[in-house]
């Protein structure tokens, strides 16, 4: 693919995040429908040239577990991410449409996120660092895939924007400034897991507060209406329609960086993950394996905390990859 600009017509917003935002858009000259990410950044040539060859290795990452790549190019000021387009959209917007999800199909989960750490660990030496349930994608063939992965340290450091890089998925240690290990990755799986299954983000903090517990990880960074000048930065468009005004709204509500509410919940939240025991799953109610599963993503200790390796012979793995869920046909229900 000879990637340019012009040749695309954009179909739909899927969505923003902290470092952009992605829009279904058909590449007119071969007609492919794919999933493009804008990040608007802030790099001189050289930087823009290495941002460029780092993501090259998206292009070389070969794996049913990781979303497959056409290529980038720049559009000044932006960088232009072509993947491929997963139909059924991520996890946290899956739970948010269905509910709390069934937890066999969250032990399919569990094995595609471990397959595709590894993939990256084993082949490509990278750590994802950005697990979360909008980085897990579906597709209607019921294929579970990773995106989002820390491929260009130089991509990170040009982003616009001073919140990429905070998630509330981090790890304690990493909030307390460890370096990042893939048992950081294991951590935010864990996370994931228990928001997947009981349908809601784990910690509470001031969040809880929220008017429908509806926590919009990714409206940390704050993109809200209060925020007028951080939008800008980001260059994420004014909302449209009825729906985007409304979702906005609620954001900027407990989300305002400007406003210091989201701020003083997001160190407060940090704080929680850091002092407080790990989450858990409610015991009893979802099985034993897939508790001390989960129980090993989410030691605080990085020394007891599980490795993927270890966590690969874990029953809940090895009994949730043939547990008969067709994901063809789940993903047909939704
Ligand atoms: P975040 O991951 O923090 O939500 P992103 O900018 O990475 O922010 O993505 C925004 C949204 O776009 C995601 O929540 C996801 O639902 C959607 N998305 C991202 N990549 C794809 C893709 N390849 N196919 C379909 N939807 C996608
Ligand atoms: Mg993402």
């Amino acid at each position: 693919f000879d990637l340019q600009n012009d040749d695309f017509t954009n179909l739909q917003e899927l969505g923003q995040g902290n470092g952009g935002s992605v829009m279904k858009v058909q590449h007119v000259p071969t007609g492919t429908i794919m999933a493009k990410k804008i990040v608007l950044i802030d790099a001189k040539p050289a930087e823009r040239k290495k941002i460029l060859l780092e993501l090259q290795i998206m292009h070389d990452c070969d794996s049913p577990y990781i979303i497959s790549s056409y290529g980038a190019y720049l559009a000044e000021p932006n960088i232009c991410i072509c993947m491929e387009f997963m139909d059924k959209g991520s996890f946290d917007g899956i739970y948010k449409r269905i509910g709390a999800i069934e937890i066999k199909v969250v032990g399919k989960v569990a094995v595609a996120v471990l397959e595709g750490l590894r993939y990256l660990y084993d082949v490509h030496r990278i750590i994802h660092r950005d697990i979360k349930p909008s980085n897990i994608l579906c597709n209607s063939s019921g294929d579970i895939k990773l995106c989002d992965f820390g491929v260009s340290g130089e991509l990170v450091n040009s982003i616009a924007n001073t919140f990429v890089g905070t998630s509330i998925y981090m790890s304690p240690e990493r909030i307390q400034g460890a370096t990042y290990s893939v048992k950081s990755d294991i951590w935010s799986l864990g996370i994931t897991l228990i928001e997947l299954t009981v349908g809601q983000f784990p910690f509470s903090g001031s969040f809880s507060d929220d008017e429908d517990s509806d926590l919009e990880p990714n409206g940390i960074n704050g993109d809200g209406e209060t925020t007028p000048s951080h939008r800008d930065s980001l260059q994420v468009p004014a909302p449209t329609d009825a729906a985007s005004k409304r979702r906005s709204r609620r954001r900027s509500k407990g989300v305002s960086l400007h406003g210091g509410g989201m701020t003083m919940s997001i160190i407060e939240l940090m704080h929680q993950i850091v002092n407080e025991p790990s989450p858990r799953l409610p015991s009893g109610k979802f099985g034993r394996e897939a508790e001390e599963f989960i129980n090993g993503c989410l030691e605080k200790d990085l020394d007891a905390r599980r490795t993927p390796a270890q966590l690969f012979d874990y029953a809940w793995i090895l009994y949730s990859r043939q547990n008969g869920v067709d994901m063809k046909a789940w993903a047909a229900t939704f």
